[in-house]
């Protein structure tokens, strides 16, 4: 096998996932990023199997699911530290309705993997307020972002190129996929929202999604189990909590607001009594496209150009699997499914 060259624009989940997998299929790597991370370095990195508003099962759930678990432990092995932490999701009901769907799904075999029973236990739940009774969810996790982002770039560093830089679309040629006098095998995008700028690929109509999210520190809340409700509640140790996620559509600000801290507090007082401190308060920008569907696919008129994006609100869920298939269709050429296809906008 001929190993070959790929600068990968993006080290968010998706760059550094697809590193990964072209790196393990025995090819070099360059990773720049301009460090102005927003959106993988924000988030709280939840792996919930669930779309609690719809009650489904998420997007190919159970794909994504046993191979990012896989992914992401045997990764963290490899670099010998923990990003990856098993957790419960306690999702409390806001109405007897709630209930009778989370029942209605439970008792379906598609789902048992996933639901719990709700039983006298989750109907006696003593900390948080619990109006309705509460079910569990089973199979999720949830990534340490700022742990996977750091030891996952330090991987890729052992034996590749990692670099901090803004990528000037000026400097690259698309015809010879060469970019500062280096002639790569492909050039690939994975620039979450700043796909807006990319001279090639800035026709895919982005939707982005701003979040804000707190972190919370509580002696009394003495959780082990992600608490949701309106919000999500997630125990990240040492009695801090990870508080989310807001959301606001179609604007490329991140920048923090009263409004959304504000809204979030509100969200936690639906949930416990228990007093809390806010010790942080961050914003950022999900990647989602307008049809709720990655993208991968390669430039019509410059094959040294691929594009990777989309994530939206469950990347780190999504990543691990379709970066496996966005190498796929790089290096062998097998097709990318239609649902995610760049070819679905055509220019
Ligand atoms: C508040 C919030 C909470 C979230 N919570 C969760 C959650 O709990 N679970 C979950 O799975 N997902 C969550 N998400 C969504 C998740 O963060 C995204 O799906 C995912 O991070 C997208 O990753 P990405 O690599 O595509 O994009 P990004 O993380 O945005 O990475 C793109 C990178 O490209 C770089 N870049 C762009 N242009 C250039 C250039 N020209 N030159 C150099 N570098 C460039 C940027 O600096 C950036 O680092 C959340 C998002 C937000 C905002």
């Amino acid at each position: 096998m001929t190993q070959q060259k790929f600068l990968i624009v993006g080290a968010g989940v998706a760059g550094i996932t697809l590193a990964k997998h072209l790196i393990d299929a025995g090819h070099h790597i360059t990773l720049v990023d301009s460090g102005n991370n927003r959106s993988s370095a924000v988030a709280a990195g939840l792996i919930n199997p669930m779309v609690f508003r719809r009650m489904t099962k998420s997007w190919r759930l159970d794909e994504f699911s046993p191979f990012a678990i896989d992914f992401y432990t045997n990764w963290e092995q490899a670099c010998n530290t923990q990003f990856y932490h098993p957790i419960t999701i306690r999702r409390m009901f806001s109405s007897e309705q709630e209930r009778g769907y989370w029942l209605k799904k439970q008792s379906n075999p598609d789902y048992q993997d996933y639901l719990t029973e709700v039983n006298e236990e989750d109907e006696t739940y003593s900390l948080a307020k619990n109006d309705f009774g509460t079910g569990r969810v089973k199979r999720s996790s949830f990534i340490s972002p700022k742990e996977f982002l750091a030891k996952g770039k330090e991987w890729i560093e052992q034996n590749n190129t990692v670099r901090q830089e803004q990528v000037d679309y000026s400097v690259i040629d698309p015809e010879s996929g060469t970019y500062k006098g280096v002639n790569y095998d492909g050039i690939v995008f994975c620039e979450g929202v700043e796909i807006r700028h990319n001279p090639w690929f800035n026709h895919v109509p982005i939707n982005p999604t701003k979040g804000e999210t707190l972190t919370i520190e509580s002696s009394s809340i003495t959780e082990t189990e992600s608490l949701n409700r309106k919000c999500f509640i997630l125990p990240i140790g040492d009695g801090k909590f990870r508080v989310g996620a807001t959301y606001v559509w179609e604007t490329y600000e991140d920048e923090l607001t009263e409004e959304g801290k504000n809204d979030l507090i509100e969200k936690i007082q639906v949930l416990t009594d228990e007093p809390f401190e806010v010790i942080g308060h961050h914003a950022g920008i999900r990647p989602t496209m307008l049809d709720r569907r990655p993208i991968l696919g390669r430039h019509p008129d410059y094959p040294s150009l691929y594009v990777y994006n989309g994530l939206g609100t469950k990347g780190y869920m999504l990543a691990p699997l379709l970066s496996k298939e966005m190498a796929d269709f790089i290096l062998h050429e097998t097709e990318v499914d239609k649902e995610v296809s760049l070819g679905r906008f055509s220019k």
